[in-house]
C-alpha cells in the first residue's frame, strides 16, 4: 500500500459503501482523526443499493473519493471489483477497504489486523503460548479471524457452528490444523483452550445471548467477543464473573479503521482512550 502524501490530503474524500450504512460508526473514526489531525478531508457514509454496487465500483475512479471502507452487504462485490487485492483480504474473501493507485482499484481487509491490534494493545502476550483457540461461528468474521490466528501461529482452531457444513468449508478452505465442530462439542472444547472467540451475533442487542457454560476453561484463557453493541456482551459478563481475562469488540472495529485513514489522508492515526470514548458516546444504551 502506498499512503498519500500529507501535502496531497486536502479535501480528500472518503467515505463507508453499504446497504443499510447509517447505523456505521466509521464516520465518527475518521472524523475525530480528521479533526485531530487539522486535515480538510471528509469521511461520509455512501449508502449504495445491491443492484448499483457493481456499476458504481466499475466507476469508482471518477467518482471523486480517494478511497472507502466498505460494509454489509458488498464486502465480496468489491472483492470482485478491485484490480488488485491484498492477501488477506483475498485469503479471507471479502474486502472492507478500498484506494485508487495509478487509476486503479485496491482493496484490502483489515478486520484481521484489527482483531490482532486490539488483543495485542489491551492483552500484550496473548499469543505468547499459540492456541488451541475456539472461534464460535463461521460467517465473514470468522473467516478473518481464522486468517488472524492462523497467521500469528494460534494453532489449532476449532470451529463450532450451529451450521456443521459451514464450519466444514472454513476447515477445509483454512488447513490442516482447523477443525469444524459441533456446539456440543464445546465443552470438551473448552477444557484445553487458551483463547474463546465468539464471531457469531449471539449477544448482539436484539440478538439472543450467547449462553455458554464457561466453567470448563482454563484459569489462564482469554475470552473476546467481536460483538461490540452492547460492549459488555452476556458473554464477556460471564467470563469476568469467572475472574478471566476478556477483550471487547469495539477495539477490533477502531483498529481496522487504521490503515485506511493513512492511505486515503496521509497519516498513520492512533487508537486513543478518546477515540474509544468518541465511539463509546454514540452507542447510546449499548454502552
Ligand atoms: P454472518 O456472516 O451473518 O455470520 C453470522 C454467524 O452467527 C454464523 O456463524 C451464524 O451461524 C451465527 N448465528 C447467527 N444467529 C445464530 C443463532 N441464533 N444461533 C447460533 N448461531 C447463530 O455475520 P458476520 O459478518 O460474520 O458478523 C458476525 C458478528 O460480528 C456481527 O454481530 C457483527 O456485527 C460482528 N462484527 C464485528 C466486527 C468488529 O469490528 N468488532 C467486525 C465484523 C463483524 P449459521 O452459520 O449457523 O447461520
Amino acid at each position: 500500500m502506498k499512503p498519500a502524501t500529507a501535502a496531497t490530503t486536502s479535501l480528500r474524500q472518503a467515505g463507508v459503501i453499504g446497504w443499510p450504512v447509517a447505523h456505521s460508526r466509521s464516520p465518527t473514526i475518521h472524523r475525530y482523526w480528521l479533526r485531530k489531525h487539522g486535515l480538510a478531508g471528509s469521511y461520509d457514509p455512501i449508502p449504495v443499493e445491491p443492484e448499483r454496487i457493481a456499476g458504481f465500483l466499475r466507476s469508482f475512479a471518477s467518482s471523486g473519493f480517494v478511497g472507502a471502507n466498505v460494509t454489509i452487504p458488498h464486502k465480496e462485490a468489491a472483492l470482485a471489483a478491485v484490480a488488485h487485492a491484498t492477501p488477506a483480504a483475498s485469503a479471507i474473501g471479502a474486502v472492507n477497504t478500498l484506494w485508487l493507485e495509478d487509476g486503479r482499484l485496491h482493496g484490502a481487509n483489515t478486520d484481521a489486523e484489527g482483531f490482532l491490534a486490539n488483543l495485542d494493545q489491551i492483552a500484550p502476550g496473548w499469543d505468547g503460548a499459540g492456541g488451541p483457540a475456539v472461534v464460535l461461528g463461521a460467517g465473514g468474521a470468522a473467516r478473518a479471524i481464522i486468517v488472524a490466528l492462523r497467521g500469528r501461529g494460534v494453532l489449532p482452531i476449532a470451529v463450532v457452528n450451529r451450521t456443521r457444513e459451514r464450519a466444514a468449508s472454513l476447515a477445509e478452505r483454512f488447513g490442516d490444523h482447523i477443525t469444524a465442530h459441533d456446539w456440543s462439542e464445546l465443552p470438551a472444547l473448552l477444557g484445553t483452550a487458551r483463547l474463546l472467540v465468539n464471531t457469531t451475533s449471539l449477544g448482539m442487542a436484539g440478538q439472543p445471548p450467547l449462553a455458554i457454560d464457561l466453567r470448563p476453561l482454563p484459569a489462564g484463557a482469554l475470552v473476546t467477543d467481536i460483538v461490540y453493541t452492547p460492549l459488555e456482551t452476556p458473554l464477556l459478563a460471564s467470563a469476568r464473573a469467572r475472574g478471566l481475562r476478556t477483550v471487547d469488540g469495539l477495539g477490533m472495529l477502531l483498529h481496522q479503521a487504521v490503515p485506511g485513514f493513512e492511505l486515503w489522508f496521509g497519516v498513520r492515526p492512533e487508537v486513543t482512550p478518546e477515540l474509544r470514548a468518541a465511539v463509546v458516546a454514540t452507542l447510546g444504551a449499548h454502552k
